[in-house]
């Protein structure tokens, strides 16, 4: 069974001349049943049981291509951690220094960024802001 976005997966990484492996269709599958920010670790535990004996840098290689696929944004590294977002449209991150809380922010105009970026050649681009700070119940607690 195929989602259209197993379908779509599956033509960007032939478009690349990547491999199509059931594996990378299970950590994107999982990266989205989490639909939170995720960490290589936890996208780890959550395939832990379909794919036995996967690695985390296999893991970690997977959502860095998926990324660079537009299928995942990274995030960070933010409070010394990697994150990958399965939420696609432009926007921004609090990241909370002292708990590692991420929250999303919306109405970033990212637009001349992308088009300085565009006007020096770079294709792909993507733009990402991430706001470092103590959030509100860890001031709280200090
Ligand atoms: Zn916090
Ligand atoms: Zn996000």
């Amino acid at each position: 069974m195929h989602s259209d976005l197993d379908t779509q997966l599956v033509e960007a990484l032939r478009g690349r001349g990547q491999r199509v492996t059931p594996q990378r269709l299970v950590i994107h599958r999982a990266l989205r049943a989490l639909d939170t920010h995720a960490s290589a670790e936890e996208v780890l535990a959550a395939v832990d049981d379909r794919l036995p004996g996967v690695s985390l840098p296999t893991v970690y290689a997977t959502l860095e291509l998926l990324s660079e696929l537009g299928f995942a944004l990274r995030v960070g590294p933010a409070g010394g951690r990697v994150l990958f977002d399965p939420r696609l449209d432009d926007h921004g991150h609090l990241v909370c220094s002292r708990c590692g809380r991420v929250e999303d922010i919306d109405a970033l105009d990212t637009g001349p960024a992308l088009a300085a970026a565009r006007r020096r050649g770079f294709t792909h681009a993507r733009a990402g802001l991430v706001v470092t700070g103590v959030c509100g119940p860890c001031g709280d607690a200090a």
